[in-house]
């Protein structure tokens, strides 16, 4: 992907960061103090724009190569028109293998350029009226009860919390967060579960609970036995680690009631655009969801969110350290940023702002 003809004054960088979160967050595949995400900039015609990819381990990604794979794409991208960003992003898919976070990070830094170039938010420069962002969930990792307790009584601001189970724990834990909480609840199992008379177990009684929706309740090759779930109960399931990518689609449908999208999985702004519309072309609910990362990627991602039925969009607000300020939320709404591109501000605090 070389491309000898440096446009003037273009730069890119790359460079890994260390979000620490408040709480150790566990979840059925991992358990952290930390992660680690990767950021770039990208800098043409003097405007600069910031992107962030979330690695994910259970795609065998990690940030040293995702940073590599953002860093193989550098002189494609400093030869490369940024208003080309659609051919730019369809090249960047077809040469570069795998490393979806380091798309993403490529993807976000193109659009938040587009938009600052145009002059106009992302929302404005894809249409969407910033008032139809929906609420986000916030997002209650695994933990002790009285720790799950806590934690709930720290997301008093957030009406709809979302809450990870699929360990031998989960009924303690949804027992921990109704001691302390009647707020409608959103389950995530991450493949927890692991046969279908299981989850069909499992998912009537979370019903009872006042569950709203559960989030991939069986490993994501277990298509099949999750259409025998879906039709012995209730609520709407939803696709996350079953869908990563528009191809991932058609495949869900009838097993799945909507499917629960991420930047980081789908390699970026305009991958994820295209997957919303499949999706409700098919009569399939849509969530955008996200990982552990900074405001970046969370703002990005939010810049969509007036399309979607469903936002879980906290992964910024788990972080002490977020080097930006973006997308706020108000008693669980989204406040989308109005300045162009993404909007985002620099924080005070001393972490990376691609400066360096
Ligand atoms: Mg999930």
């Amino acid at each position: 992907m070389n491309n000898p003809a440096r446009s003037f004054g273009a730069d890119f960088k790359t460079e890994t960061v260390r979000l620490y979160l408040r709480h150790t967050w566990t979840t059925t595949m991992s358990s952290s103090l930390y992660r680690d995400t990767l950021h770039t900039v990208y800098t043409h015609d003097g405007i600069s724009g910031y992107g962030e990819g979330a690695p994910i381990i259970r795609y065998h990604e990690d940030s040293e190569g995702a940073r590599k794979a953002a860093e193989s794409m550098r002189d494609y991208l400093l030869g490369a028109d940024p208003m080309q960003f659609s051919k730019i992003m369809q090249d960047v898919f077809r040469h570069v293998e795998d490393n979806w976070a380091a798309k993403a990070a490529v993807d976000i830094s193109l659009m938040d350029w587009v938009g600052k170039k145009l002059g106009v938010p992302l929302y404005s420069y894809f249409g969407l009226d910033p008032k139809d962002a929906p609420l986000t969930t916030f997002s209650i990792g695994i933990d002790t009860p009285e720790v799950t307790k806590q934690k709930v009584q720290e997301a008093h601001d957030y009406p709809i919390l979302k809450v990870k189970v699929g360990l031998d724990t989960d009924e303690e834990t949804i027992g921990a967060v109704r001691a302390v909480s009647s707020k409608p609840l959103r389950v995530d199992a991450n493949e927890g579960w692991k046969d279908k008379e299981e989850a069909v177990r499992k998912i009537s009684w979370l019903e009872k609970q006042g569950v709203e929706l559960i989030e991939q309740p069986l490993p994501a090759s277990m298509i099949e036995e999750t259409r025998w779930v879906r039709e012995r109960v209730r609520i709407p399931i939803i696709a996350d680690e079953s869908c990563r990518r528009a191809s991932d689609i058609p495949k869900l449908k009838d097993a799945f009631d909507g499917v629960n999208i991420k930047l980081d999985k789908s390699g970026g702004i305009l991958e994820a655009y295209r997957m919303i519309y499949f999706a409700k072309s098919l009569g399939m609910k849509t969530m955008l969801g996200c990982m552990v990362s900074s405001s970046v990627s969370v703002t990005a991602a939010a810049h969509l969110s007036p399309l979607v039925d469903y936002a879980d969009l906290d992964g910024n607000l788990l972080v002490t350290n977020d080097p930006f300020r973006g997308v706020l939320v108000e008693l669980g709404k989204l406040v989308l940023p109005t300045g162009p591109g993404l909007g985002l501000n620099a924080n005070d605090s001393p972490s990376w702002k691609g400066e360096s």
